[in-house]
Order: C-alpha cells, then sequence, then structure tokens
C-alpha cells in the first residue's frame, strides 16, 4: 500500500518501538479522521512478522483504543503483498530476543529451553498477542493484498472484517513442517471443517473470490479500489457509537466462543507443540529443518509458478 491511498487529512508519525528506526518504523501509525490505520512496514521481506513487529503491532493497537477520536482501525501491509507470515529466516528475525511485555501470559522465552522456551514464546507473541488484538473494542478491518500466509492468517483472522482485493491469496503451508496449522487455529470457524481440511491438507493457495465464498472475506474488489472501499466501509462504522459497536463486538466474539473457537484453539495449540516438540526430537529443528527460503520454494512449486 502506498501513502498515497491514504488521502491523509491528519497524519502522525509513530516512534512506536524502540527495535524500530524511527523514520522507517516496522510498524506505521497513521491517522486519517476516524480511522486509524496500522500498516506492516517490512515490504522487503514481505511483511514478514518478527517480534520487533509484532510488539509494535500491539503498541500502535493500544494508542488507538487509547484515542478517543478513533473510531475504527484498519490494518493494512505495506508493499506486494499484506504478511508472508512468520519471519522464519530475514537477516531481523529475533527470536531469542526479549521485548517488554504488556501482559503475563507466560515468562520470558529468552534463556530458556526446548518447550519451556518455545511455549512461552509463542503463548505470548502469537497466540496471546492476536487473541487479545481479537478482543480489541474498535472494530479492526483487514485490508488484504497480494500473499496473506500463515502468520499473516492470524494477523487477518484476529480482525472483525477481511476486505481483499483480487489479487489476494491465502495459505497455510505449515502442514509441511508437519505442525497442525498456525498457531492462531481458527480454520474450522473462519471457514468450515472441510474447507479447512483442503486448505490445510493441500497447502493450496485459496483465491479472494473463494475466501468469500467461504465466508472468510467479506468483499473482494479490485486492486485499484480496495483503499476507498475499505475507508468507506471503515467511516461508515465510524458514525455509530463506540460503545454500542464494542458490545456488538463482544457479542458476535463470545457467540463464535461458544461455537468452540477459544476452546478448540486451546486444544489444538496442544498438538501444534507435540508437533514443534517431535521436529526437535527427531529432526533438525522444531520447522523440521524448513526455512523461509525452503518453504517460499515449496509454495511456488505448488502454486505453478
Ligand atoms: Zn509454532
Amino acid at each position: 500500500m502506498d501513502d498515497k491511498d491514504f488521502h491523509s487529512r491528519e497524519v502522525c508519525m509513530a516512534g512506536l518501538d524502540e527495535a524500530s528506526d524511527a523514520a522507517d518504523p516496522v510498524v506505521r501509525y497513521q491517522v486519517r479522521g476516524a480511522v486509524a490505520v496500522v500498516t506492516l512496514n517490512r515490504p522487503e521481506y514481505s511483511n514478514a512478522q518478527n517480534s520487533a513487529m509484532t510488539y509494535a503491532l500491539d503498541d500502535a493497537f493500544v494508542r488507538a483504543v487509547d484515542d478517543d477520536d478513533v473510531r475504527v482501525i484498519v490494518l493494512a501491509g505495506e508493499g506486494k503483498h499484506f504478511c508472508g507470515g512468520h519471519d522464519i529466516g530475514t537477516p531481523g528475525r529475533d527470536i531469542d530476543v526479549g521485548f517488554p511485555r504488556r501482559a503475563i501470559i507466560h515468562w520470558d522465552h529468552v534463556g530458556k529451553q526446548g518447550v519451556a522456551s518455545r511455549f512461552a514464546r509463542e503463548s505470548e507473541v502469537y497466540v496471546g498477542m492476536c487473541r487479545r488484538w481479537r478482543e480489541i473494542p474498535k472494530p479492526v478491518i483487514a485490508m488484504v493484498h497480494g500473499a496473506c500466509v500463515a502468520g499473516g492468517l492470524m494477523l487477518a483472522w484476529s480482525c472483525d472484517f477481511v476486505i481483499a482485493s483480487d489479487d489476494a491469496f491465502f495459505s497455510d503451508p505449515v502442514v509441511r513442517m508437519g505442525i497442525p496449522g498456525v498457531e492462531y487455529f481458527a480454520h474450522p470457524w473462519v471457514m468450515n471443517p472441510r474447507a479447512a481440511k483442503e486448505f490445510l491438507y493441500t497447502g493450496a493457495r485459496f483465491d479472494a473470490e473463494r475466501m468469500r465464498e467461504l465466508g472468510m472475506v467479506n468483499r473482494v474488489v479490485p486492486r485499484a479500489e480496495l483503499a476507498d472501499t475499505v475507508f468507506a466501509v471503515a467511516d461508515k462504522i465510524a458514525e455509530m457509537p463506540p460503545l454500542g459497536l464494542a458490545l456488538t463486538k463482544k457479542a458476535v466474539n463470545q457467540a463464535e466462543d461458544l461455537q468452540g473457537l477459544r476452546d478448540g484453539m486451546d486444544s489444538v495449540f496442544g498438538l501444534h507443540h507435540a508437533a514443534h516438540a517431535h521436529n526437535a526430537e527427531v529432526g533438525a529443528d522444531s520447522l523440521a529443518g524448513l526455512d523461509a527460503r525452503a518453504m517460499a520454494r515449496a509454495n511456488k512449486r505448488e502454486a505453478g509458478q
């Protein structure tokens, strides 16, 4: 996404995070009328999420929640893709770095070994944060273009809406690592169980239109109309009373949890970590020796590229 897409009336740059270069932070925060726009900003790595990015996202969301003038939040990605997943191989990979934690979810993983490290980090940085973001008391719209892969799904799924451009595609290829999907296991709820199985078993790319048919995407629009469509929806929502929106969001989320989302995710998180531990026990590492390059190669092969 380019800055020109914003038609910015009021723009403030955030020095969101000490790990970020203030001039080019890993997450950009801008305000456009009553809408905060939070933008993943590692375009040279398809916005791969390292810890610096997830903690900066957390800061950006808190900032948006605390600003009474912000009624709606839009989550976007800079560059060619919304998000290529968790960082499993860029020079900025920082899985051994600790960050100041906002909520006590687990102990700091730094300096721990095996499951004591991996479970702690993923509880905090992946599932814990995404769940907190799902509960943000303001509507959040994911504006998705290009790739929305693996960890990218977690971000999109923790938002209330997904509005996608027609070039967007979605996939969760982590079954290739012997792992039953990404940590935020919402697959059977955001689509349906049979579609979720096909999505996971094949690792295939589902395009935006297919995801709209499955109910995972709200709207699909041409790429050139994406930003205008998202901001039109956001501006319309912004006219509603904030408390009404917050309570309505909670009502729908509670309904989803009553359908098993939260408990299901907890139970699958155990399977996810059984798989990481199995990989570490019998193979090279917890990711079955697959790094970003190997995964990208396999994903492209699958897509016939
Ligand atoms: Zn994991």
